[in-house]
């Protein structure tokens, strides 16, 4: 059968578009080189307890806000159950060195009235931060349906860093540092990041937080109903090798690993990058926009702590903890010492039920820490590996001990994944944790390439996150649709009332 389109990569990205592909009638395949689709956001269970990997929580799913139109047009929504994370502080931000912290509320007049409480002598900067902020978040093309289109803050390389931005707006760290802990979201440091950029993704936080009841298991099983009801085909376990294109230069098939051959009429890649340059034939795109594509950098790896403990730990109920040493940019950096880099750690929020308690907890590192390893495989890793990982796992329990003292005594089961864990779970080719970055003057591919039928979509071509990676699925398929035609479609599933 010759397929309209083939989407290579089933991440949340890939199953948006193709399921929107679908929804207008094209005969669309997707593969994924994972055994089933959504590896990244699909979580594990060990010991009876369920952790979450590539999706903790979501700006923007509160009824009627963008994500949660998405969902519905996606056909997500009766298979999914959300609740929001607590609406007077969401995220603690919390300083170890001098002592601070700050419950974030979401809803702008929540969060302008937290700010002001907190810092009263910065009234003025975080009026402008936030309205700022709120204008270029509602700009973005789905978000405001009823309004014009704004100009692309996510395709913009040019323009203040979040660390310029609020260098103009106050000299107070504490708060710097605090609006910029969000940073974790993304993977890119306050100096590197656009303010533009770090709007878009921060903004759709400042509206509402939630979680999927079951986490990311949840949501991907609600994908994969929906492909199955949309009538994808679905090639798991087994990569795609090779994009095919005609004489003339247009994609007419991809080739998976093990020889099948999809033919279609165009082809939407969903991976990394740099992945895709060694799909696509030699000299069917131009050396400069290989060149381009091959010096993207990526976002930060990390350490990631799976951590069962006896009790729940009260500060991760409704909340997450952002823990920053010290209120300087200094500890956005992969080279300090494990006790001195910031940490994300969240509740394990699938254990409802079980009786269980456990959070993850994420530590920024360096996927060079763990690369003289990089041809090893799971399982069968060295002995100096284990070692590695077994030292990292004390230093970062530690940290996090001595970060939170009611987490201290309570551990009493621990896994981690490191670097070449992410790789390997994730399929991209660094174990980064979001991609390829979004940063001041690197210019990340588009979604329409000059191979004529091949498109891309991504976290690299939009922005990560669930809200990214769905919205690339709608940005590439405006595209071939028209952003109009798919803006009045998603206006009509807009929640009635
Ligand atoms: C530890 C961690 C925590 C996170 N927490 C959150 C969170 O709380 N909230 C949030 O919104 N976001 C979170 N994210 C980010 C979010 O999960 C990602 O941004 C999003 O899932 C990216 O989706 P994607 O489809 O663009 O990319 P991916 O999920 O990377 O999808 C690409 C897919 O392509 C597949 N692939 C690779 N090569 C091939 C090939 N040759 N052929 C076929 N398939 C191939 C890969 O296996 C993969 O499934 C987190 C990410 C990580 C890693």
């Amino acid at each position: 059968m010759k397929y309209d389109y083939v989407v290579i990569g089933g991440g949340v990205s890939g199953i948006t578009t193709a399921l929107i592909l679908a929804k207008h009638g094209c005969r669309t395949a997707l593969v994924e080189r994972s055994k089933r689709v959504a590896p990244t956001v699909r979580g594990f269970t060990r010991r009876g307890l369920f952790f979450d990997t590539g999706f903790h929580y979501t700006g923007a799913l509160g009824v009627g806000e963008p994500l949660d139109i998405f969902f519905r047009y996606l056909g997500l929504s009766d298979g999914i159950e959300t609740y929001p994370f607590k609406k007077e502080g969401f995220d603690i931000m919390c300083c170890l060195d001098p002592s601070f912290e700050f419950h974030q509320p979401y809803g702008y007049e929540s969060l302008a009235g937290a700010f002001h409480n907190t810092f009263p002598g910065d009234k003025e900067a975080v009026d402008d931060y936030l309205g700022t902020v709120r204008k270029i978040y509602c700009s973005l093309p789905y978000v405001n349906l009823d309004g014009q289109a704004g100009p692309e803050a996510f395709s913009s390389v040019h323009g203040p860093s979040l660390e310029e931005f609020l260098g103009r707006l106050t000299g107070n760290s504490i708060l710097k540092c605090v609006l910029s802990m969000h940073c974790f979201l993304y993977g890119v440091s306050p100096g590197e990041t656009l303010f533009a950029h770090h709007a878009c993704i921060a903004g759709s936080y400042y509206e509402s937080a939630s979680g999927i009841k079951g986490g990311g298991q949840s949501l991907a099983k609600a994908f994969e109903d929906a492909l199955e009801k949309a009538g994808v085909s679905i090639y798991c376990g087994q990569g795609a090798k090779n994009i095919l294109a005609a004489p003339g230069g247009a994609v007419n098939g991809v080739a998976l690993n093990d020889g099948t051959t999809l033919e279609c009429g165009g082809c939407v890649s969903t991976v990394h990058p740099h992945m895709l340059l060694e799909m696509v034939p030699d000299k069917l795109l131009r050396p400069a926009y290989v060149k381009r594509l091959q010096d993207l950098e990526d976002t930060s790896s990390a350490c990631i702590l799976f951590a069962e403990c006896t009790r729940p730990v009260e500060r991760l109920q409704g909340s997450n903890l952002f823990i920053f040493p010290r209120p300087d940019f200094s500890f956005f950096h992969n080279d300090l010492p494990v006790e001195e880099r910031p940490l994300y750690i969240t509740a394990a929020r699938g254990s409802n039920g079980s009786g269980k308690h456990g959070f993850i907890a994420i530590c920024p590192m360096s996927n060079a820490k763990t690369q003289r390893w990089a041809d090893s495989v799971t399982g069968r890793r060295p002995v100096d590996y284990k070692i590695f990982k077994n030292e990292m796992t004390e230093k970062i329990c530690s940290h996090i001990e001595a970060s939170c003292p009611e987490i201290a005594g309570t551990i009493t089961a621990v896994e981690c994944a490191t670097p070449l864990t992410l790789r390997d779970y994730t399929g991209s080719p660094y174990g980064s944790i979001y991609g390829v970055k979004h940063r001041t003057g690197q210019y990340n591919p588009m979604p329409v390439t000059r191979l004529k039928g091949l498109y891309l979509a991504g976290q690299a071509v939009t922005a990560p996150g669930i809200m990214g990676a769905v919205m690339s699925g709608f940005i590439v398929c405006e595209n071939i649709f028209g952003r109009e035609h798919l803006r009045e479609e998603l206006k009509e599933c807009r929640p009635q009332g």
